[in-house]
């Protein structure tokens, strides 16, 4: 097969790099306020949460800790099951540590409802969820959430490290993944 041009396998690009690097830095702002005087530890969830946590990270100013979770939600197709699995998990013990989820997308919000009370239970002298996109009308679970980037529509969105079918991550910004890309038409 002909390797494609990314962008041509999109309908429409939702979030430009440069308003997701604005908003970066907008909230980096803010979290550096909120944990002045504070040891702070990003927690990524692997693979989404890789690119907002690099560039959350070097926007921040204070000396803060991170690591690593890696854990599987979706047991086949693109529904949440709730069912969530801890494929790798912290190498930090967490007692008495400011911890801050970062993640990339909210969608029924199941995953990070679990994920927090899993790492509420470890001791953490606070645990707060930082996300670059949710979808507010998939929400199937009230999660506070205090920092957030963008809400967008309910759409199956890809880029930057959001995968479909492990592609995609590596687009700057963030789109609408096109049809024919998941249902390919018959030749
Ligand atoms: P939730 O449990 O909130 O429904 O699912 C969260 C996870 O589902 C995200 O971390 C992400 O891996 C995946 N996910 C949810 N919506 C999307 C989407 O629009 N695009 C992609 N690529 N992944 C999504």
């Amino acid at each position: 097969m002909e390797p494609r041009d990314i962008d041509g396998d999109l309908t429409e690009i939702l979030i430009e790099e440069e308003q997701i690097r604005d908003r970066l830095a907008e909230l980096s702002r803010r979290i550096e306020d909120d944990y002045a005087g504070k040891d702070l530890l990003l927690v990524g969830v692997l693979k989404g949460a890789v690119m907002v946590m690099a560039d959350l990270a070097r926007e921040l100013k204070h000396p803060i800790a991170m690591d690593w979770m890696a854990v599987s939600s979706y047991g086949s197709g693109t529904a949440s099951s709730g069912v969530v699995r801890i494929l790798k998990d912290l190498d930090t013990d967490l007692t008495g540590r400011h911890v801050l989820i970062v993640e990339d997308i909210i969608d029924s919000g199941l995953t990070l409802s679990w994920l927090l009370a899993n790492l509420n239970s470890r001791g953490p002298a606070s645990v707060e969820i930082c996300a670059l996109l949710r979808k507010p009308e998939a929400a199937r679970v009230e999660i506070d959430v205090k920092y957030v980037g963008f809400e967008i529509p309910n759409q199956f969105v890809v880029g930057y490290g959001l995968d479909y079918a492990e592609k995609y991550r590596n687009l700057r910004s963030v789109g609408v993944l096109a049809s024919h890309v998941y249902a390919p038409v018959e030749p």
